[in-house]
């Protein structure tokens, strides 16, 4: 056993995962980074600006909510973390303020960003907007038309929007084209990514802005039941960045049970799928070494979810270790799973969860909690931005 799970070695490495594998051209800006993060985001001007947007723009802290019929059904204690009730609707916001206050230490004026169902790009140009700074989200052409609502936001919060046109018009195309531009304008620019993936030191950094999920939660848990730590904590997974937030703080308690949660899709094995690490093999994605979907040949798959947000064909490092060392139980929850999770929450509980957060809800469904046990779920987002699904369910039950 290694003796933590939360933080990488000095290149980045978490096990045999991670790194920074980028261009020769992006070395400077990673590398500035690299140097100055800590030092950053350790500083008492950041930690007492981070600290106030947190609390008077995000909404934090979150409750920590006693889901009592919910516990009722399952036999067991749930607690519900409520990243739902974050401003812009999800913790992606955590880590976006914690970027911009970076990026403004650093003297960058120009920030750009990719994003697959706009939510990242969102939480992106409502911080830039906060900030006065100049914003450019990179988005596949596929996306833009099929996630309107969210490009109105972005355009309404005075970001330029720009079409991903190559290849499957979507997520990594995107991904592509803000690198491109990295490249092309690496004094000015700042790259804020949506989620604990990327070149080190971003799978740190943004572990340690979602980390105050998990920070909040101990304290709240011992306040209601007397204890900090719980049976378990379950978490969905995309890239990782909730649940690495859900997780940070227990990782190092080998008594807390740590479960996560990947989207199976139409069937883990149906080809429509994103459970990376049930699918992947070790590969490079994104400048750094985790699991990945690909071919025989190494060429990246395209995955399948119903939510958008879980439709990535990687995974963090962090979490590809957890996977690794045995250290996560990794489980996946199929479309079919989660809708029905989410339908079970709005009616036990009147809360209308993201299809993100309803893949770690179908969790219970899977694992055995004993009456007494206290389970955490990560509420990682609201459900507002899925009712077209939603009401696809309903027109047609
Ligand atoms: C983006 C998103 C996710 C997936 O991203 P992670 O980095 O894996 O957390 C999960 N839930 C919601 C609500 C999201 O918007």
């Amino acid at each position: 056993m290694q003796s933590s799970y939360k933080e990488p070695n000095e290149l980045g490495y978490y096990g045999e995962f991670g790194g920074a594998y980028i261009p020769e051209m992006l070395y400077p800006n990673v590398e500035e980074l690299r140097v100055n993060y800590l030092e950053i985001i350790h500083s008492a001007s950041f930690q007492e600006e981070y600290k106030g947007l947190l609390k008077d723009y995000a909404g934090r802290e979150t409750p920590l909510y006693y889901a009592s019929r919910l516990s009722q059904k399952y036999n067991t204690n749930i607690y519900l973390k409520r990243e739902d009730l974050c401003h812009t609707g999800a913790h992606k916001v955590n880590n976006t303020i914690g970027q911009i206050l970076v990026a403004e230490r650093l003297g960058k004026k120009r920030i750009i960003a990719e994003t697959g169902a706009g939510q990242h790009g969102v939480a992106t140009a409502t911080v830039c907007a906060l900030k006065g700074l100049q914003c450019i989200v990179y988005m596949g052409e596929k996306d833009i038309e099929r996630q309107a609502p969210n490009v109105a936001r972005m355009k309404m919060l005075g970001a330029t929007v720009v079409p991903a046109t190559s290849g499957s018009r979507t997520l990594k195309d995107a991904t592509n084209e803000a690198i491109r531009d990295w490249i092309n304008h690496p004094e000015e620019t700042f790259y804020i990514i949506g989620s604990v993936v990327g070149p080190h030191p971003y799978p740190d950094m943004v572990a340690r802005f979602q980390s105050v999920i998990s920070s909040e939660i101990r304290t709240q848990l011992k306040e209601k039941t007397g204890t900090e730590l719980p049976k378990a904590v379950i978490a969905c997974v995309g890239g990782g960045s909730n649940a690495a937030g859900t997780f940070y703080h227990f990782l190092d308690e080998p008594s807390v049970d740590i479960i996560a949660v990947e989207a199976a899709g139409c069937g883990v094995h149906s080809g429509k799928s994103a459970a990376t690490t049930q699918l992947g093999r070790p590969g490079i994605l994104h400048g750094s070494k985790s699991y990945v979907m690909q071919t025989e040949d190494g060429q990246v798959v395209e995955p399948h979810s119903i939510s958008a947000g879980l439709d990535y064909p990687g995974i963090g490092p962090l979490h590809a270790n957890l996977h690794a060392t045995g250290r996560g139980k990794f489980l996946s929850a199929t479309d079919q799973e989660a809708l029905d999770a989410a339908f079970e929450l709005a009616r036990l509980e009147g809360i209308i969860p993201a299809l993100e957060s309803a893949h770690a809800l179908a969790a219970l469904n899977k694992v055995q909690f004993a009456k007494e046990d206290n389970v955490v779920i990560c509420l990682s987002g609201r459900g507002d931005k899925d009712m077209d699904t939603y009401m696809r369910v309903m027109a047609t039950s």
